[in-house]
């Protein structure tokens, strides 16, 4: 059986511990491949060398920090279809959606962050008659990246490439659900010719790999997405190290829709809203709120149109809906839905596993779209993040009503806001309390903008200019201008 291996110091190797975790195939239940389960020895080993890469690297000129990170691209859209496969294998995605959206993006990320050192500017204040600042920006060291499993390699790529780009070395983890495609990427770097020490990667628990990097005092930044109870445990390990931490977190993300919309636009946009990845996307739409002229029509029209998506072998590419990432979300699912029975829902769609799954996928963890209407926010539904293919639709009376809806839970990460009526849609944007609002679309990313969440959501944003900001130490230098 394939055995994935930690990339310390330009390597491949086992782990100290020698021990490994069992690697689940979502669409089939079954084992298919082995995990390191690292310890803090195995983290210890990679701080120590992104501590001894860092030197050299934080000095590499910009334009050979580009060429090598546009050559990591290259190889990315160059395995991509390998990549893709073993992405869905993984972690229960789509073949079709993987190959789409999550591998070009990595490789997008890589050429993003490569183009934007080859750009930067530095500010400059004059203190008149007496001196000049400029900021300084550097690398600030050896950084701890922590990703999850819903987007295994845009994610981790989405931290690893700002976090190298600037002269910084790291220690990545990703999550211990979905190795696969970090194990490649680890292939993709020693081929591309990454010196050995800047990017390093641990595989094994959060609770083990995980809290050795937030806690290891060489690791001064760290970037974490995940769940928002993990970020609250990272930022207390972190928070009297004083280091510097961005925290992306979850989300139960309202989709707004006005009777003015356009139907024909809004059905399939705040489908795909709803159910992308099976509903595993921090940025899903999960609570949907209509406008009350409009709530009937849009309900029926939801409820057909979700029917009507595939749940199957994501290998297919006639799915639209793979397998859940684990037999744990998928129980979760099971249980909101069964709470929203007890709450006094109704169920309009799904609620179970499919039936007439091939042979392959028969123990599988899948569960079909569903939608769930006559709850109100005072649901634990409509409260918790589910994190799953679970909606819930109600209807609103006016733009107040649908504000304190939106903004009445804990999180603030995305919204979506579907109307024809331009002056609306900016007043419901400044309104709604979320680090994204879109008008008549959804997870359309230009990375150039800042990313991530208000409230419980997180701390910090990633993303373009911010990225850069975050993974560099402003300094300033003040020279005093000589009297004449
Ligand atoms: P998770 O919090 O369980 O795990 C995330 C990562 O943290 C994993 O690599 C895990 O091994 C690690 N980890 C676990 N315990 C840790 C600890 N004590 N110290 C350090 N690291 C630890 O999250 P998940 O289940 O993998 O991902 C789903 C969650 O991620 C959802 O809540 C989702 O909303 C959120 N998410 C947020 C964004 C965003 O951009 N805001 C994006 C994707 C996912």
């Amino acid at each position: 059986m394939l055995r994935i291996l930690n990339y310390i110091n330009g390597r491949l190797v086992e782990p100290m511990g020698g021990t490994y975790l069992d690697n689940f195939e979502p669409a089939t239940g079954k084992v298919y491949s082995q995990v390191p389960d690292g310890d803090e020895r195995d983290v210890e080993a990679a701080v120590a060398a992104a501590d001894a890469a860092f030197p050299k690297w934080s000095r590499t000129p910009a334009a050979e920090r580009f060429r090598l990170l546009m050559k990591i691209a290259d190889l990315i859209d160059a395995r991509a279809d390998e990549l893709a496969r073993a992405e869905t294998i993984d972690n229960g995605k789509p073949l079709t959606l993987s190959r789409s959206l999550d591998i070009p993006r990595a490789a997008t990320n890589f050429r993003h962050f490569a183009t934007a050192i080859l750009h930067t500017h530095s500010e400059t204040h004059v203190t008149e008659g007496v001196a000049l600042n400029y900021t300084l920006r550097q690398p600030r060291g050896v950084c701890g990246l922590i990703s999850p499993w819903n987007l295994p390699l845009y994610l981790l790529t989405w931290k690893v490439a700002p976090a190298i780009a600037v002269g910084n070395t790291a220690v990545a983890k990703p999550s211990e659900i979905t190795p696969m495609t970090a194990y490649l990427l680890s292939q993709i770097c020693m081929d591309a010719g990454l010196p050995p020490g800047v990017l390093n990667i641990v595989h094994g628990l959060g609770a083990k790999v995980g809290s050795a990097i937030t806690a290891h005092p060489k690791i001064t930044t760290v970037s974490f997405t995940g769940g928002t109870v993990t970020g609250r445990e990272v930022a207390r390990t972190c928070a009297p190290l004083f280091k510097k931490v961005s925290l992306e977190l979850g989300g139960k993300n309202p989709t707004i829709v006005f009777a003015d919309a356009d139907m024909a636009l809004t059905i399939p946009g705040t489908v795909r809203a709803a159910f992308a990845n099976q509903g595993q996307v921090c940025l899903c739409g999960s609570r949907i709120y209509v406008e009350k002229p409009a709530y009937e029509p849009f309900v029926s029209r939801f409820v057909e149109a979700a029917k009507k998506l595939r749940v199957g072998d994501p290998l297919e590419p006639t799915s639209d809906q793979g397998a859940m990432v684990s037999k744990a979300q998928l129980d979760k699912s099971m249980f909101y839905v069964d709470l929203a029975r007890k709450e006094g829902g109704t169920i309009l769609c799904g609620g179970a596993p499919p039936t007439g799954l091939n042979e392959r996928c028969r123990d599988g963890y899948f569960f079909q779209p569903t939608v769930i209407t006559g709850l109100d926010d005072t649901c634990r539904v409509n409260r918790e993040e589910i994190f799953g293919p679970v909606v819930t639709i109600m209807p609103f009376s006016t733009e107040e009503d649908v504000v304190a809806h939106a903004n009445g839970t804990e999180y603030g990460l995305a919204a979506s806001v579907w109307t024809q009526s331009l002056p609306r849609a900016h007043r419901l944007a400044e309104k709604i309390q979320s680090g994204t609002v879109w008008v008549n679309c959804w997870l359309v990313r230009d990375l150039r903008v800042p990313f991530g969440g208000m409230k419980q959501s997180g701390v910090g944003r990633e993303g373009g200019d911010e990225a850069m900001r975050f993974f560099t130490e402003p300094k300033n230098v003040c020279v005093q201008v000589p009297q004449v």
